[in-house]
């Protein structure tokens, strides 16, 4: 029986020191760096030293045969390689990408590094950085910061946005179950307005407001009703549309032709 051959480790371009003093193998990639630089962060990185049986073993990461496996799935390619920038401090000007501050968060997250999730944090909320509401409310799921959730989520359900710009979160893991709850909201607030926009609240009618009036007089409230509260209830220009505050107003400057003066 011919067994595929073995997938031999291949260096890292970027991050293969020859003066390091510490071999990582993420996948199939080689990372050489140095303790130094990773013991000042060691909030950030030391959780990576620790083996599974939490013993520090000196021969792991001597060479490249015994390289400190980062297992798959806790810290994948991308994250660790953000990771090693932000310790390495590569330094360029902010807004810093999203995908590189979001690999910091998740990964400093996971490891419990304060210190990373602060900056993260910090520099995610740089102006001109460009954090969709959909990402800001996955990742305040996804990595604990409770700060975003409620903004993100009122921004996600009460602005246009089309369900084509999920193309643009290709590439970050956003769950399934995220967008399923923003969309189903969407859908709710949207029914919830139509219905609101065409079924005026009954009309209480006055003792003075005789039988045969009756009829007239509800009609007349639910023209009224439609043509002015209910036309900017579900207006498609969020400009025009008739917000939850504004509505009391609305209602109380509603003026009704033909409705009996008591009703
Ligand atoms: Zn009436």
């Amino acid at each position: 029986m011919d067994l595929p051959p073995p997938i031999l480790p291949v260096r890292s371009l970027e991050f293969y020191y020859n003066d390091g003093n510490v071999v990582f193998q993420v996948s199939n990639v080689l990372y050489r760096l140095h303790k130094s630089v990773l013991a000042a962060r060691l909030d950030l990185f030391g959780g990576m030293f620790i083996l599974s049986n939490g013993q520090r073993q000196p021969e792991e990461g001597r060479d490249d045969n015994h390289a400190v496996q980062i297992e798959d799935g806790v810290a994948v390619r991308e994250d660790f390689e953000a990771l090693i920038k932000h310790i390495y401090g590569q330094w360029t000007a902010p807004p810093y990408p999203v995908p590189f501050l979001l690999s910091v968060l998740k990964l400093s997250t996971r490891r419990g590094s304060e210190d990373g999730r602060e900056r993260a944090i910090h520099h995610l909320r740089d102006h001109g950085t460009n954090f969709s509401n959909l990402l800001k409310f996955h990742a305040s799921i996804k990595y604990k910061v409770p700060l975003w959730t409620r903004p993100a989520f009122d921004m996600l359900v009460s602005t246009d946005w089309k369900l084509g710009d999920l193309s643009l979160l290709a590439g970050y893991d956003v769950s399934l179950e995220i967008i399923d709850l923003v969309i189903k909201t969407r859908d709710l607030i949207s029914r919830e307005r139509r219905r609101l926009a065409t079924l005026p609240p009954p009309v209480s009618h006055d003792i003075n407001c005789g039988r045969n009036q009756r009829e007239k007089c509800s009609e007349a409230w639910m023209a009224a009703w439609i043509l002015s509260i209910g036309r900017k209830v579900i207006h498609v220009d969020p400009l025009f549309q008739l917000q939850p505050y504004q509505a009391a107003d609305a209602v109380r400057g509603l003026v009704v032709p033909g409705m009996s003066d008591h009703c």
